[in-house]
C-alpha cells in the first residue's frame, strides 16, 4: 500500500481521478495534512465517510515515532523508529536567523567516508519520502513551531536515493505542503557526479552543498573511497559546469581533521583547487565519537586566515550538539550496538 505522504498533491490528483474521485480531493487533503496539521482523518470534517473509507483501504498514513530525543541550548537531536524497527536521526539548530533541521535520507550508507559514524554501519534501505516527510513534520509537532530551513545532510547519500529525495524536496517546497522556499533547502552529496549532472537539469532552486573535506586526490582517496569512482578533478570540473549551468554558489563542506588535512599546505592547495569558482568553503569542527580514531583539528582558525587571505568565501561552522552526540548517526550506531 503506497503512503499517502509519498505524493506530490499533482500525482495524489491524478491517483485520485484514476480512482473515480475528483482531482480537487488531492487539495483538500493537503489543506488537512500540511496547512491544518490534522493527521487524524476522522476529523477531515469536509471529506465524505465514503471518501475517508477509500482512503483508509487504499493509501498507508503510518507514522515513523520519536524513540528518543536529546537536547542541549541550540539542538535537539530526535532518534525516530520506523515501521520496520530501523533508526534514523534528525537534528535541529537554533539559528540567529531560524530553525533549521537536517535530515537522514537513508538507513546507514554505503559511501564508507573513514570519519562518519553513518559509514561504518552500512546501508541497510533507502527512505522512502513519507519518512523524510515525517520527520520534519514530527519536529514541528514536537515543537509547536514551522522549520525555516532544511538540509539533506543527515545519515546517508542523498543522491543514491535519487529519486525519493527530490519527491521529498518538491513536497517540502510546494506552497500546498510544508512550503518551505526553495533557498532554504540544501542538499548535499559527497560527490556522485553522474547525480550532480541530473541534479543540474532540474527545474529547482535549491542549493547544493559538496563533501568535499580535502584539497587534492591523495587525501580524499584515504578518507572518502568516493574519490575512487569521482576524482577531485572530475568533480570539480562539473561544479564548474554546474554552476555556470544555474547560476548557483555552491557550499563545500571541508571536515577539519587533525593532521589529515588541516595544515597551511592544504589551505593552499584548496585555494589553487577552487579559484575563481563560485563557492563558499565551510569549514567543520570535527565531532570526535568513540569508534573512530580521527581527531578534532586545533588549526581551524589558521587554516581559515589563510583561506582568507587567498581570497577565499570561507565560514567555520558553529558547533552544535558535541555534549549530545550531534555528529551524524552516532545516536543511531548507539541504539544498532546496542
Ligand atoms: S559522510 Fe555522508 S556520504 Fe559519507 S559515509 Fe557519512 S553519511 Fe555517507
Amino acid at each position: 500500500m503506497n503512503h499517502i505522504l509519498n505524493y506530490q498533491n499533482n500525482a495524489l490528483q491524478e491517483y485520485f481521478l484514476n480512482n473515480g474521485y475528483k482531482k480537487f480531493l488531492a487539495n483538500q487533503v493537503f489543506d488537512w495534512i500540511y496547512q491544518k496539521r490534522q493527521y487524524d482523518l476522522n476529523n477531515w470534517h469536509n471529506i465524505s465517510n465514503e471518501v475517508k473509507k477509500f482512503i483508509k483501504d487504499n493509501l498507508s498514513f503510518e507514522f515513523i515515532t520519536i524513540q528518543k530525543k536529546q537536547t542541549d541550548k541550540l539542538t535537539a537531536k530526535y532518534l525516530f523508529k520506523l515501521v520496520d524497527d530501523n533508526y534514523v536521526e534528525a537534528v535541529l539548530m537554533h539559528h540567529d536567523y531560524g530553525l533549521s533541521v537536517c535530515i537522514s535520507s537513508q538507513v546507514g550508507c554505503n559511501m564508507g567516508c573513514k570519519f562518519c559514524e553513518s559509514g561504518r554501519l552500512k546501508k541497510v534501505r533507502n527512505l522512502e519520502t513519507y519518512e523524510m516527510v515525517e520527520q520534519i513534520l514530527l519536529i514541528e509537532q514536537d515543537i509547536k513551531k514551522r522549520i525555516d530551513s532544511i538540509v539533506i545532510m543527515g545519515i546517508g547519500e542523498p543522491f543514491d536515493n535519487y529519486d525519493n529525495v527530490m519527491n521529498f524536496i518538491r513536497i517540502v517546497n510546494d506552497p500546498k505542503g510544508i512550503s518551505i522556499g526553495a533557498r532554504h533547502i540544501t542538499v548535499s552529496t559527497c560527490g556522485l557526479v553522474p547525480k550532480i549532472k541530473q541534479f543540474m537539469e532540474e527545474d529547482l532552486q535549491v542549493n547544493l552543498a559538496i563533501s568535499l573535506h580535502a584539497p587534492n586526490n591523495e587525501i580524499r582517496n584515504m578518507i572518502m573511497p568516493v574519490n575512487q569512482a569521482y576524482s577531485i578533478d572530475i568533480l570539480i570540473d562539473t561544479l564548474k559546469t554546474y554552476i555556470a549551468r544555474t547560476n548557483r554558489r555552491v557550499t563545500l563542506e571541508y571536515v577539519m581533521l587533525y593532521n589529515i588535512n588541516d595544515s597551511i599546505d592544504c589551505a593552499n592547495e584548496l585555494a589553487d583547487l577552487i579559484r575563481g569558482m563560485n563557492v563558499y568553503v565551510n569549514l567543520i569542527p570535527y565531532n570526535e565519537t568513540s569508534h573512530i580514531e580521527f581527531r578534532k583539528s586545533p588549526n581551524i582558525d589558521a587554516f581559515y586566515d589563510q583561506l582568507k587571505k587567498r581570497g577565499i568565501n570561507v565560514t567555520v561552522r558553529r558547533e552544535f550538539g558535541s555534549k549530545i552526540d550531534a555528529a551524524c548517526g552516532q545516536l543511531r550506531s548507539k541504539e544498532v550496538d546496542k
